[in-house]
C-alpha cells in the first residue's frame, strides 16, 4: 500500500476512506455472488428432486433431463441479462457501467447455447421415447405442447439479439436498428415465461418450483421498471433539468450547460458519465451516453459533445429551455479507485472530457498527456493551461499521426517512460475512443505499470 507517497491533507482524507469503501464493496459483492449461486443451488436441486437423476433409465429419459435442466438454467440466466443492465445503482458502483456490459455480452451467449442445447436434447429426448423420427417430434411438440410456439419465437428473437451482436455484424448495422433489435429480447424473456410457468411440464405439477420461478420473474420485473422507469421518471420531475446554453469549442465539438433544480444534491463524481435524453422533436426516444466536462458545481452540469453521427452532428441545434432527463451517474472511473497519490491522467481526443472534470476537482502530484491527431482537434486548450498553472500540473500536448514533430513515436514506451520518468509509480486514468486506447493501454503494460493501477473508460459500450 502506497500511503507513504501521500503528501497532503486532502489526499490523506481520500486514503484514509478507502478500507471502509473497499469493506463496503466486498460486503456487497459477497452479498451479490451468495444470492446468485444460491438460486443455481436452488434450481438444480428442484430438477433433482424432480426426478433430475433418479427417474433416468435411459437414453431418451437423459437426454430430455439433461434439456430440462439447460432450459432452467438458460431462464436464469436470461434474468440476470436483464438485471446486468438494469441499472441497479449498488451493482453499477460496484463493477461500473463498461464491465457490466462486457459480462452482459458474454452471458447473453451462454444463455443462447443452454436454450439451443435445452432445444436438442428436449427434442432429442422426445423423440427417443415416442419412438419417432426427429423432423416428427418436432412437429409433434409444435402442434400439441402448449406454449410451444411462444419458446420458439422467443429463441428465434434471442438469436437475433446475439447475432446482431457479434462484432462482425455489429460494425455494419446502426446502433438504432442494433438497439431495436435488442429491445425484443425482453418480449422473448417474456414468451420464455409462457412457455416456462404457466405451461411447462416441469412446472405445472409442482407447486413450489412454480412459485418460486414466479417469484424470481416477479423481482426481476419489479427492479427492471423501478431502476430503469421509475427513477428516471422521478428524477426528470425532481431535477427539471433542462440547456441553458450550447457553445461551440471547435468547428465540430460542443458543450452544453445543463441547469436545474436540487442539483447539489446529484451524487456526482468528476469523471463519470449520465444517459442523456433531450427532449426535442426527433430526439425524446434515444438516450445517449455523454461525460460531465467540468467537475459539478451544484448548479450546473456541462457535457461537451463531438459530432461523430445521426444523433452528434445535430447537438447545435437543440435550443435552450430544451427539458433534459439524465439516468446516472454510472461509472467507475473516478478518484474513488485511486490507490496513490501520484497520477498520470490520459487523453486521446473527445477522451478529454472526463479528464477535464476530474483534473478540476483532483488532489496530489498530477501530470497529463493529451493526445491528438491534429492542432485543431484540441479542445479546452485555454481552460486546460489554466488549471495546470493553478494547480501545478505538469502537462503534455501530443499532436501528430504516430510520429510527433521531433521525430518521437508518440506514446511508445520509451516515450512515456521519458514523459514521465515516475510513470510505474503513478495511478494512471485513460479515456478515448476504442482504437486509441487499445494502443495506450499495451504501450502502458510495455511500460512496466502494473494492470492494476490502469482505469480506463471506452465511449463504447
Ligand atoms: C461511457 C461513455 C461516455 C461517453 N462520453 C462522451 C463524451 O463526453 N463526449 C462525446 O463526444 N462522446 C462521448 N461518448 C460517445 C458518444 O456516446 C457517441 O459518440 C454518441 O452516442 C454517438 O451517437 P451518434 O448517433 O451521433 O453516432 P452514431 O454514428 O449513431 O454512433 C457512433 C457510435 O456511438 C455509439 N452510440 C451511438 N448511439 C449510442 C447510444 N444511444 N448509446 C450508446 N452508444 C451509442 C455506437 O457505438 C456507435 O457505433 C461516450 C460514450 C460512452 C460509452
Amino acid at each position: 500500500m502506497d500511503v507513504g507517497l501521500v503528501n497532503n491533507s486532502q489526499g490523506t482524507a481520500m486514503l484514509s476512506r478507502r478500507p471502509r469503501r473497499l469493506a463496503y464493496q466486498t460486503a456487497t459483492a459477497s452479498v451479490l455472488w451468495t444470492v446468485a449461486i444460491a438460486n443455481v443451488v436452488v434450481i438444480v436441486w428442484l430438477w433433482l428432486s424432480g426426478g433430475g437423476i433418479s427417474a433416468v433409465h435411459g437414453l431418451g429419459d437423459f437426454n430430455t433431463s439433461v434439456g430440462r435442466v439447460t432450459g432452467l438454467l438458460s431462464a436464469y440466466l436470461a434474468l440476470i441479462q436483464v438485471l446486468l443492465l438494469a441499472r441497479l445503482p449498488w451493482l453499477e458502483r460496484l463493477v461500473g457501467f463498461d464491465r457490466l456490459t462486457v459480462w452482459h455480452r458474454l452471458n447473453g451467449k451462454v444463455c443462447l447455447i443452454l436454450v439451443l442445447a435445452h432445444v436438442v436434447f428436449i427434442t432429442v429426448g422426445y423423440a427417443a421415447m415416442d419412438k419417432i423420427a426427429i423432423p416428427a417430434e418436432v412437429s409433434r411438440l409444435l402442434d400439441s405442447y402448449p406454449g410451444m410456439v411462444a419458446a420458439t419465437i422467443g429463441t428465434g428473437l434471442m438469436i437475433a439479439v446475439v447475432i446482431t451482436s457479434l462484432v462482425i455484424v455489429r460494425r455494419r448495422l446502426q446502433y438504432e436498428a442494433w438497439y431495436a433489435v435488442h429491445l425484443t429480447a425482453y418480449a422473448g424473456i417474456a414468451l420464455a415465461w409462457v412457455h416456462q410457468v404457466p405451461t411447462g411440464n416441469e412446472l405445472t405439477a409442482n407447486v413450489a418450483a412454480s412459485n418460486y420461478w414466479t417469484a424470481l420473474y416477479v423481482v426481476t420485473l419489479a427492479l427492471l421498471v423501478f431502476c430503469r422507469l421509475a427513477v428516471p421518471i422521478f428524477h426528470a420531475f425532481w431535477y427539471g433539468m433542462r440547456v441553458a446554453e450550447v457553445t461551440a469549442e471547435s468547428p465540430n465539438v460542443v458543450s452544453l450547460r445543463i441547469t436545474g433544480r436540487n442539483l447539489n444534491r446529484l451524487k456526482v463524481r468528476p469523471g463519470q458519465f449520465f444517459l442523456w435524453r433531450f427532449l426535442g422533436r426527433g430526439r425524446w426516444w434515444a438516450s445517449h451516453p455523454f461525460s460531465l466536462s467540468a467537475a459539478p458545481d451544484g448548479r450546473s452540469l456541462r457535457i461537451t459533445v463531438k459530432k461523430v453521427g445521426d444523433f452528434t452532428s445535430r447537438i447545435d441545434e437543440i435550443a435552450p429551455g430544451t427539458r433534459v432527463v439524465a439516468e446516472g451517474p454510472f461509472g467507475v472511473f473516478t478518484d474513488a479507485v485511486r490507490r496513490r497519490n501520484r497520477v498520470l491522467l490520459v487523453a486521446g481526443g473527445i477522451g478529454i472530457t472526463p479528464i477535464r472534470a476530474m483534473l478540476e476537482d483532483m488532489s496530489g502530484d498530477l501530470a497529463f498527456i493529451y493526445r491528438v491527431l491534429r492542432e485543431s482537434d484540441l479542445v479546452f486548450r485555454d481552460e486546460l493551461d489554466q488549471l495546470a498553472r493553478d494547480r501545478g500540473i505538469a502537462l503534455h500536448y501530443l499532436v501528430g499521426d504516430h510520429i510527433g514533430q521531433a521525430g518521437e513515436h508518440l506514446m511508445s514506451p520509451a516515450h512515456l517512460r521519458r514523459l514521465v520518468p515516475d510513470i510505474i509509480e503513478r495511478e494512471i486514468y485513460v479515456c478515448g475512443p476504442p482504437a486509441m486506447m487499445q494502443f495506450i493501454e499495451k504501450s502502458l503494460r510495455d511500460a512496466d505499470v502494473p494492470r492494476k493501477h490502469i482505469h480506463t473508460e471506452r465511449f463504447a459500450l
